[in-house]
């Protein structure tokens, strides 16, 4: 077994927070384990977790949509995950102690994907990864290093659901992100609207 299944497995058997005692799945991630994209949100929802997959429900449709319009999909070009791998109950946001004793499984996974870029969605990615005072209104759509990768944040496709202003500038944070893969990993690659 190599280092990404024995992390899966790892993941998949964990008890370390509270939220293992309310989950039916953990939802590990999914997609290209040699993506140039991660794509990083909070935590599974209820489809998520009835699944164990990541974004399945309408905010993961549209997330699909912005993908494949700018060319890329979870097959191929991406890796989707979360900051916690266990759904919170009700959907509440996870707690600092139940992030913190999730994201080293987080941090691995970028570690052995090795992704060039990563598209933070929401604000508790971005307080997650990057900042716990970081807010989303204010860094979305400008590129900021971590550990020497390069970082998009953006926000939730749930806010975009929730409020249809606010995806004329995700759109533009996308365009960004597609421009730049163009740069750093395919000058030909293909998106039909940007
Ligand atoms: S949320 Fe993370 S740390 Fe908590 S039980 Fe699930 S996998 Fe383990």
């Amino acid at each position: 077994m190599d280092d990404f299944e024995q992390l899966k497995q790892e993941v998949n058997q964990c008890t370390q927070c509270v939220l293992s005692k309310t989950r039916t799945n953990v939802v590990f991630g999914e997609g290209s384990r040699h993506a140039e994209i991660m794509c990083i949100g909070e935590g599974p929802g209820y489809y998520e977790d009835q699944q164990g997959r990541p974004f399945v429900g309408k905010s993961g449709q549209l997330l699909d949509k912005i993908l494949d319009v700018c060319g890329f999909n979870r097959k191929e070009h991406v890796f989707i995950g979360n900051i916690v791998k266990c759904r919170p109950p009700n959907n509440r946001d996870p707690l600092p102690e139940e992030r913190e004793t999730c994201i080293p499984f987080l941090y691995k996974q970028i570690e052995l994907i090795d992704p060039k870029i990563i598209i933070l969605l929401g604000a508790t990615a971005l307080k997650g990864l990057i900042d716990p005072n970081a807010k989303i209104t204010k860094v979305r759509g400008e590129w900021m290093e971590w550990n020497g990768r390069l970082i998009m944040p953006t926000f939730h496709p749930s806010a975009l659901l929730r409020n249809e202003k606010l995806k004329r500038p995700a759109w533009e944070d996308f365009k960004k992100v597609v421009s730049k893969y163009r740069e750093l990993v395919n000058e030909n690659h293909y998106s039909a609207h940007c």
